[in-house]
């Protein structure tokens, strides 16, 4: 049987009606304005981006391919290790992805890996390219990756450039040597998840972790959980309150995880992004010195909403990659699995329900570029909204796919399982989605109250 020139349903590509064949009879003003040739499904957005995020788009596709893919596997079905032991494979990502700079691209060379071409952009649209990437490759490696960029963003956006100076500089120094300092970003604590991502739970918490004030600095006390990283990581940005205050006296405390006094009491086996390990830290009298409080004392509750605002972008962005990579395996299954003697392709309601995912991704990703693009100074409504509506339609997508493969989707070897798990944790972290809806409303909540009241209802 040879092989079909064309999908059922649709006319082939030399028909004298197919409007590529017409295209090439245009003149060349008329071919100038249509543009039927397409290339990749996904390539043709970025043919839209400025040139040197087009580089770091590429340059991270590359990294995944070579580094993430080979890997994902065998790190997503790996035992779940004790606290503080690394896979060897992961710690090998970790060590290229660091001399290639991708552990240090928030800030430009020398003091980080980021081109000076690609300054002009707001790093949280390079971040949320290169996140893509990642995710498309490895929803865990992705997150073993990423939350270092998150537990350093404190550092970044307390605006001290002392702080950045003496505390960024030697774990990008490190980093790019090879020798991956990763940082930990850890807000969540056992009795408190929502609550410290949204301020009406705030007002009413209880802090679990405490600073009590000593000489030279302070002690911490208390327990934070789920931290992504936080078992390798080699210092912390820990948000504590003060000893007798309430949550408004929230300070962030630039930890150093190898002091006396700080332990990984254990990490979760959850159910996705498996190469990421969820810490649960336990600190007891743990001493941080004056000069590692980040961005001034009773300022943490700021710098927390500052900072989950910077990266609730690139959590969209895991959105789209993993939609983005639940569609091409969909697809690449539509093209291989036959049914009634023709491959899955050629039934019109499985090109109506491929067209959709294809559709829904690249609306994410619209959507995801869009705020990333104005992200100098990323606002609440903003990016809760794109957050919690580009990871609620890339679940959407996955399981379109997971219905397409049918009994194969829960097949372990045919990916889609993995990438079912890993997307539904991004409506978790980072506040549910559920919590950043109503971010997106307490940041609204001023032009809701400004009703005419004339109008007597
Ligand atoms: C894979 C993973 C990685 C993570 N990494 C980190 C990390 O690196 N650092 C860190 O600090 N944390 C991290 N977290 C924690 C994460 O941010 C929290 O799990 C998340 O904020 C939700 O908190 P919670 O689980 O305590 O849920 P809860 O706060 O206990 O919420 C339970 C339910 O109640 C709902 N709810 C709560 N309040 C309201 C309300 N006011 N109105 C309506 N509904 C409400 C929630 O939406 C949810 O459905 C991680 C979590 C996961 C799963």
């Amino acid at each position: 049987m040879s092989a079909p020139t064309h999908l059922e349903g649709h006319l082939p590509a030399d028909h004298p009606l197919s409007p590529r064949r017409q295209y090439r009879d245009l003149p060349l003003i008329g071919r100038s304005l249509a543009n039927y040739p397409v290339k990749d499904l996904w390539e043709t957005d970025f043919a839209r981006l400025p040139g040197p995020l087009a580089r770091q788009r590429r340059r991270a596709r590359a990294f995944a391919e070579q580094h993430l893919v080979p890997v994902a596997d065998e790190l997503d079905l790996a035992a779940h290790l004790p606290a503080g032991e690394c896979h060897p494979a992961a710690l090998e990502v970790l060590r290229e992805a660091g001399r290639q700079g991708w552990l240090s691209y928030f800030l430009p060379r020398p003091l980080g890996s980021m081109p000076w071409r690609a300054l002009p952009y707001p790093p949280i649209w390079q971040c949320s390219l290169i996140v893509e990437e990642f995710s498309r490759a490895c929803g865990g490696l992705m997150l073993l990756l990423s939350a270092h960029h998150l537990g350093a963003m404190p550092l970044l956006l307390s605006g001290n450039v002392r702080n950045i100076l003496r505390h960024l500089g030697p774990v990008y120094r490190s980093c790019e040597r090879g020798d991956p300092h990763l940082v930990a970003f850890a807000i969540t604590e056992p009795g408190a998840g929502s609550d410290v991502e949204e301020g009406e739970g705030a007002a009413r918490a209880h802090p679990g972790v405490v600073a009590t004030s000593t000489t030279g600095g302070w002690l911490l006390n208390g327990r934070k959980c789920f931290i992504s990283g936080g078992d390798l990581a080699r210092t912390a940005t820990v948000f504590a309150a003060l000893e007798g205050e309430g949550m408004e006296s929230w300070t962030c405390f630039y930890v150093d995880c190898a002091a006396p006094g700080f332990r990984v009491a254990r990490t979760e086996l959850k159910m996705g992004m498996r190469a990421s390990g969820a810490a649960e830290l336990e600190f007891t009298d743990l001493f941080v010195p004056h000069d590692r409080v980040i961005g001034g004392l009773r300022r943490g509750w700021a710098i927390n909403r500052a900072t989950l605002n910077a990266s609730r972008i690139p959590v969209a962005a895991m959105g789209v990659g993993f939609a983005r990579a639940a569609t091409e395996t969909a697809l690449d299954f539509a093209k291989r699995y036959t049914l009634g003697g023709r491959a899955l392709i050629h039934y019109q309601d499985v090109q109506l329900h491929l067209a959709t995912m294809v559709a829904e991704t690249r609306a994410i990703r619209s959507l995801v570029w869009q705020e990333a693009r104005g992200a100098w100074q990323p606002r609440q409504l903003n990016a809760s909204m794109c957050k919690f509506h580009a990871t609620d339609r890339a679940q959407v997508v996955c399981e379109m796919a997971m219905d397409l493969l049918a009994d194969h989707g829960g097949l372990h070897e045919r990916k889609v399982e993995k990438i079912f798990r890993d997307v539904r944790l991004t409506r978790i972290f980072e506040g549910t989605n559920q919590i950043n809806r109503l971010s997106l409303m307490e940041d609204w909540q001023d032009q809701l109250l400004d009703v005419d009241q004339h109008m007597g209802v």
